[in-house]
């Protein structure tokens, strides 16, 4: 009798413990259990649906943790064993604050106090990395609730890629500011003489006029002083260029908006660019069609010189075909060469400042007009672009829209 009373509490404690079994299976916290069989011990894993979740977790990117509120580590996942180079069971005694350089530990524990109150909260601190080497990152705490206890959800991002990618971008940009600054003081310098000689070519030419001088001689003087006016008026061209290019980078380009006839701003360039059309031996062939619109008239014709000089600087003394037309509400000029064209390379960077085309060094420039020209098209909402044929040519394309966007 009492040994069959020992027997039934037996089976009622295995039961029982089957039973707690089968409820910690159904709760996912028991991963596999080890059955001993005919075949010694087996292993039996479970593979419940946070599966997927785990996998996720352990092959992410970022490091990942789960902790309490106070910080102790309950799991972290092998990028974030790696971020501070230990083994990935040695975290579990650990606080994450252990893993976080002593000077960061107060920006630390402010994040994990916001993220107590406010049930999410992100911030940047330096983690302790593989040979005591600080490690930014960023960290992304939220609140969760699992099985009733209060526990933070962990992201860590290492931003030492990023941020020595921005110190780069810095760096470059501080150099090319410092540039477009030395260009703009040095333009500004070099305008009042150049203005000074312009002005005392003028009184030559008074003087070469109204002195009495023979005829071969009054020729060959006027002869220089007319040199004189044309290199000064180049000079003061490219001394323009260069504080077009201060002007820009300093978000100082403003447009002064009128009703204008593209056509006709066309032409007056082309008028204006007879003498440099007459050096280059291109012939020039015009196709202008009417399109009106408000804009700013001594940009738009910084634009359309910039891209006639080019063609005809590129252009090798072949033709160059320069149309305008309104097409929707769009106008459309056209400037199109039969020169060396563009190799794809460089379709897209020659819009950027100081960049040329390999090949053309030996041509004057300075690698300023097309990122003005793309600047100024730009400012007015409208578009640049260039298509192009190595050995074939190029065309330049400007489209402005017709309504005034800005
Ligand atoms: P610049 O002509 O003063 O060097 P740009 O900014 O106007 O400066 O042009 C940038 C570069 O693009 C030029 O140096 C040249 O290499 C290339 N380029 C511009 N226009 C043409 C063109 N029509 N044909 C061939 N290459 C061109």
């Amino acid at each position: 009798m009492q040994n069959t009373t020992i027997q039934i509490g037996d089976i009622q404690l295995t039961l029982e413990e089957a039973a707690d079994t089968l409820g910690a299976i159904r709760g996912g916290k028991i991963d596999a259990v080890v059955v001993e069989g005919a075949a010694g011990h087996e292993v039996f894993t479970f593979r419940d649906a946070s599966h997927p979740f785990r996998l996720l977790i352990e092959a992410m990117g970022e490091g990942a943790l789960l902790t309490t509120v106070e910080g102790a580590i309950c799991y972290q996942n092998p990028c974030f064993s790696d971020l501070v180079g230990i083994e990935t069971s040695v975290a579990h005694t650990r606080t994450l604050a252990d893993f976080v350089m002593p000077n960061r530990r107060a920006e630390l524990a402010a994040l994990l106090e916001r993220a107590r109150t406010a049930s999410s909260a992100r911030g940047t601190v330096e983690l302790i990395g593989p040979g005591g080497r600080p490690v930014p990152v960023q960290v992304s705490v939220s609140r969760a609730l699992l099985v009733d206890v209060d526990v933070f959800c962990v992201v860590v991002i290492d931003l030492t890629e990023p941020m020595r990618q921005e110190a780069l971008y810095l760096a470059a940009r501080h150099e090319i500011e410092a540039r477009d600054r030395l260009f703009s003081v040095a333009a500004h310098e070099l305008r009042n003489p150049l203005h000074a000689l312009a002005l005392q070519a003028e009184l030559l030419q008074q003087l070469i006029d109204t002195s009495p001088l023979e005829q071969p001689l009054r020729e060959r003087a006027t002869r220089s002083v007319a040199m004189l006016h044309q290199q000064g008026k180049h000079l003061d061209a490219l001394v323009g260029k260069l504080l077009d290019v201060g002007t820009i980078g300093a978000g100082r380009l403003r447009l002064i908006r009128e009703d204008l006839d593209l056509a006709d701003v066309v032409r007056s360039v082309l008028e204006r660019a007879e003498d440099a059309i007459e050096r280059s031996g291109s012939l020039v062939t015009l196709d202008l069609h009417p399109v009106r619109g408000r804009w700013d008239r001594i940009r738009i014709e910084q634009v359309v010189d910039n891209l006639v000089s080019n063609a005809l600087k590129y252009g090798r003394g072949a033709p160059v075909h320069v149309a305008v037309a309104g097409r929707a509400a769009t106008a459309r000029v056209v400037v199109e060469d039969r020169g060396a064209g563009i190799p794809e390379e460089a379709r897209e960077r020659i819009f950027r400042p100081y960049e040329r085309v390999s090949g053309t060094q030996h041509l004057p420039g300075l690698g300023i007009g097309l990122f003005v020209t793309a600047e100024i098209v730009k400012a007015h909402c409208g578009q640049v672009r260039v298509q192009s044929v190595p050995g074939g040519g190029s065309r330049f394309v400007v489209e402005l829209p017709l309504d005034e966007v800005s």
